[in-house]
């Protein structure tokens, strides 16, 4: 995707991208690329596939959210900072939280925040399961784009968000995996509420956002030990 058709893409998003985000989200490509050759940061390594594959990506949280409210935002296995550090660039008044458990991903992060002067951004090299209890319940909204299958990702999100609110899961294809969700998400007082389906744009690969609501306050004992949690499902 040139820059050009990201603009337009965006535009059919009714997101209008400023002069100041499209020199901010330039500077975040050279920074990915530049260190992507030290630390292989990301499989996605050309400048058109950063712009559709993470930077439009991304910006397809819209589909499900009103990003204009003061969020507090959480995006467990960011990675390079997808979507999250996107959605910061686009929508500054977001409080977010940049969660990987890879160090050279989080001092990526580091330099990239710097360098693009971001402020209310706070980046956590954990585990999302080994978050301390300050962390639970204390999020308007979670997100993860491809980090694991939906039933693990539910019990290392719903935990940390607050009763009433949205975990929104970036997927590709997503049926098998919601038809397998059912039981932990019952164990976590939670459904599914929605399923966006979509293309990308310029290819064919399918894309959903999973919208899952958190009914009650979740129980003590999620989230477990990792190798439990994967063992569970
Ligand atoms: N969300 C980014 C994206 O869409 O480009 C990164 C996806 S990458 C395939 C998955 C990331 O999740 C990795 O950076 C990995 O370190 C992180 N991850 C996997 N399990 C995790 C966990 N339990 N806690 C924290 N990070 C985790």
């Amino acid at each position: 995707m040139t820059k050009e058709e990201f603009i337009r893409e965006l535009a059919k998003l009714n997101i209008e991208a400023s002069e100041q985000n499209l020199k901010a989200l330039d500077r975040y490509k050279d920074l990915l690329i530049e260190y992507n050759q030290k630390f292989n940061l990301t499989a996605i390594k050309t400048e058109e596939e950063i712009y559709l594959k993470h930077f439009y990506d991304s910006l397809t949280l819209t589909k499900a959210l009103d990003l204009s409210q003061n969020y507090k935002l959480l995006d467990i296995g960011t990675g390079a900072g997808f979507p999250g550090l996107v959605l910061k660039i686009f929508y500054p008044h977001l409080e977010i939280t940049l969660l990987d458990s890879n160090h050279k991903k989080i001092m990526f992060l580091n330099t990239v925040i710097k360098e693009l002067n971001l402020t209310n951004i706070t980046c956590l090299n954990i585990r999302a399961e080994n978050l301390p209890n300050n962390y639970r319940e204390s999020f308007d909204i979670v997100t993860s784009r491809a980090v694991s299958t939906l039933s693990i990702l539910c019990e290392l999100s719903l935990p940390f968000l607050k009763v009433n609110n949205l975990f929104i899961a970036m997927k590709g294809d997503s049926e098998e995996e919601i038809k397998k969700s059912s039981q932990i998400l019952e164990k976590l007082d939670s459904k599914i509420i929605n399923v966006i389906k979509f293309n990308l744009p310029n290819e064919a690969s399918h894309r959903s956002l999973v919208i899952i609501k958190k009914l009650k306050k979740t129980k003590e004992k999620y989230p477990r030990r990792y190798d439990k949690i994967v063992k569970s499902k």
